[in-house]
């Protein structure tokens, strides 16, 4: 070895292979050590993959390392995690170190934060001393204090902290009992408990537990926005052991975040990306709202942030408990193949029945002149009696806009986005037809084609909420959805929650995570959106989305209601909702369709998503790959075929879906799948159109 030591590095790049360096004489470093390297003439910050490697095949060609990096190393846990993601989701380790350890962090802790409130704390107390007594100002200053006094108590751990306590009720503790002794048996658990059961507590309970065995916590959520309740739950019980990361928060708390995770005891709630912090001795990885989408990222590398914590919290022998009020299919088979054991909450924690469900049949209702525009009658006379009795209404219409898309009255043309392929929406206040896939925008005037008039056909959310303050005009009636700018969004729920609005309209959006005590009665209309969609996970995701909204009525003492609003009306997905089927029936007929047509979890899938602005060149591509894969025989080969929505933003796109039986030959048929894919990139010089999507939603 002539005293030369050869090195393999990690670089934040598409590469499938890890370069090699020389260390320089006096530079240090091992597995997981961050390093400074020039790679195709550009600096990187690379992290140290293995140390002691033999003499590589072109020794001359290998350039020298002569400076470290000032950054903390990476750990071999974290290097065992970006390992199994590269694997497992067919990407490079180097895709996956450069979402897991984002550029450019400024380094910063809480000690600096802490430091300036404190100064302004002192600042504010020492103005407030030399006003005069009785004055405005006196007080103003005497409550911007307060306020300071309080963040600081959130944020310094050297203070003494009560949490506020609750005692578990009844169904509480039992399940806490049982999820213990699944913990006991060395399993993952997964907490399927009716909304509004009091999960949380039990978290809490179970990370307290931890924290005082000296073990850290993470507790995922699909996303911070809509998990205020919690976040204020956990805060109030953890306060400054708390700390909340998600991608969207500043540079200085996330970096105060993973510096905190490095040296003290901590509870994270985050978002999926929280399981690339650094962390350390975890005693438990809670994954809340588990069968949500969100937590699978939809660009490159294409992981699920509920699949991979759970490999986190094994890496670290930690609890690892999973919760849902609709717990995902591929949960539920975990349960059922005794790899998770699963403890139900039926009731809930104030007791109050679960929202009665009305399922109206607007086909019906049409027929005998019961309908009003969108409302039935009958959802008139409900949200009328709610209002006057001082209750509040929430209206779920899962298309934003004015009108869903706008038809010619003389060609009879349906508008389409002319680099997409799907047609524009209608947007009444700003006058103009908008693509929802890539934000494109036309006049609305007059038909592309032929000039003649347009007509708005399928009601969005401005339409709604026009015809419900027309219906309810002494109402305050507000809307909320993907158009309501981010400022807005907290200020509507915080009236909502005071009571300042009677009716607010929303999409999904409204869906989670909120608690309003005065919100008696929640309607779907035109529900039937969200139901046999060309997916096989769309009832599946249809009761999920349903559920939740029943969980947000009548929350408190007396029970709520949910009105849907369908043309389908003995579709299983209302038939489960109103009590007409059980929920065992209903999951085990979407375990039978899943399991006659090959679907996960029986299987397991993997789409390669293939793209081109030339659809020629695309069809010939992709029928190339299929065929190759197809004499490969890794799996079934479905495809290429076009995805719902074939063209976004004049891309086409075609799918190929591959189907792998549930058994010990995956990780190898994936490996051959990688292998020709990468091959066929090179040999058609085609890269950069296919992406790979193990596990798609
Ligand atoms: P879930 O997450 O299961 O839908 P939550 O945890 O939000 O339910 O609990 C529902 C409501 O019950 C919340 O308002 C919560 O504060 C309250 N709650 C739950 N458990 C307790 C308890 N042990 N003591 C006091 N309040 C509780
Ligand atoms: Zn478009």
């Amino acid at each position: 070895m002539n005293g030369k030591r050869y090195i393999k590095v990690v670089v934040p790049l598409r590469l499938d292979w890890e370069p090699y360096y020389l260390l320089s004489d006096g530079v240090e470093a091992s597995r997981g050590s961050r390093v400074k390297v020039v790679f195709a003439g550009r600096p990187y910050s690379a992290v140290v993959w293995e140390t002691g490697c033999p003499e590589p095949p072109e020794p001359g060609k290998v350039r020298y390392i002569n400076e470290l990096e000032a950054l903390p190393s990476i750990s071999e846990n974290e290097l065992r995690l970006w390992k199994f993601i590269a694997d497992y989701y067919l990407c490079t380790i180097g895709e996956v170190y450069k979402i897991a350890c984002p550029l450019g962090l400024v380094r910063q802790d809480r000690s600096a934060k802490l430091a300036k409130l404190k100064e302004s704390l002192h600042d504010k107390l020492s103005k407030a001393g030399s006003a005069r007594e009785g004055t405005k100002k006196k007080a103003a200053l005497l409550e911007a204090a307060e306020k300071l006094k309080a963040q600081i108590s959130l944020l310094d751990d050297t203070l003494p902290w009560e949490p506020v306590q609750t005692k578990l009720s009844k169904a509480q503790a039992e399940a806490l009992g049982a999820l213990r002794r699944a913990f006991l048996d060395g399993k993952p658990a997964l907490l399927d408990g009716v909304t509004g059961s009091g999960k949380t507590e039990i978290y809490i309970t179970l990370a307290s537990e931890a924290l005082s065995q000296g073990r850290n916590v993470l507790i995922l959520v699909p996303e911070i926005a809509l998990s205020g309740q919690l976040e204020a739950r956990l805060q109030a019980y953890f306060g400054p052991r708390l700390y909340v990361y998600h991608s969207a928060e500043t540079e200085v708390q996330r970096s105060i975040v993973t510096d905190a995770v490095r040296k003290k005891p901590y509870v994270v709630l985050g978002t999926r990306s929280a399981i690339f912090l650094p962390h350390n001795n975890l005693g438990l990885v809670v994954v809340d709202e588990e069968h949500d989408g969100a937590y699978k990222q939809d660009s490159s590398p294409r992981y699920n942030g509920r699949d991979c914590a759970a490999v986190l919290a094994s890496l670290h022998g930690a609890r690892f408990l999973v919760g849902s009020a609709t717990p995902s299919l591929e949960t539920i088979f975990n349960c059922n193949t005794g790899k998770y054991a699963r403890i139900s909450i039926t009731e809930r924690y104030y007791g109050s029945a679960a929202a009665k469900v009305e399922i109206i049949d607007t086909t019906a209702e049409f027929r005998k002149n019961g309908m009003v525009g969108n409302f039935s009658r009958k959802l008139i006379a409900q949200i009328g009696k709610t209002l006057s009795g001082g209750g509040q209404v929430l209206i779920l219409r899962a298309r934003r806009a004015y009108s869903t898309s706008m038809q010619c009255t003389q060609c009879g043309e349906i508008v389409k986005c002319p680099r997409c392929n799907v047609p524009m929406s209608f947007h009444k206040d700003s006058g103009k037809l908008v693509c929802h896939y890539c934000g494109a925008r036309k006049p609305s005037d007059a038909c592309p084609s032929c000039g003649g008039e347009l007509r708005g056909i399928g009601s969005g959310t401005q339409k709604i909420e026009e015809e419900t303050a027309r219906l309810f005009p002494s109402a305050r009636v507000a809307r909320l959805d993907g158009d309501t700018p981010g400022t807005a969004r907290q200020e509507i729920t915080e009236s909502f929650g005071k009571g300042e609005i009677d009716i607010l309209i929303g999409t999904q959006m409204l869906v989670k995570g909120f608690d309003f005590p005065g919100l008696k009665l929640v309607a779907a209309i035109g529900a039937d959106s969200l139901i046999g969609l060309m997916d096989f996970r769309a009832d599946e995701k249809a009761v999920q989305v349903l559920s939740q909204l029943r969980g947000r009525a009548g929350r408190r003492e007396d029970a709520g209601m949910l009105m849907i609003q369908t043309s389908q009306s003995a579709h299983p997905v209302y038939r489960l909702l109103s009590g007409l089927a059980s929920a065992v029936d209903f999951e085990n007929e979407l375990n039978a369709q899943r399991q006659a047509f090959g679907y996960p979890p029986f299987t397991r899938m993997i789409d390669l998503i293939l793209q081109d602005s030339f659809d020629r060149r695309l069809d010939y591509l992709s029928l190339q790959l299929a065929s190759r894969l197809k004499e490969a025989a890794t799996g079934s080969v479905l495809g290429p075929f076009p995805p719902q929505i074939d063209k976004i933003a004049g891309k086409f796109i075609r799918i190929i879906r591959i189907t792998l039986p549930r058994d010990g030959r995956l990780m190898a048929a994936k490996h051959t799948l990688r292998t020709l894919v990468s091959d066929f990139e090179s040999f058609h010089k085609w890269s950069g159109h296919i992406a790979i999507d193990v596990d798609p939603l």
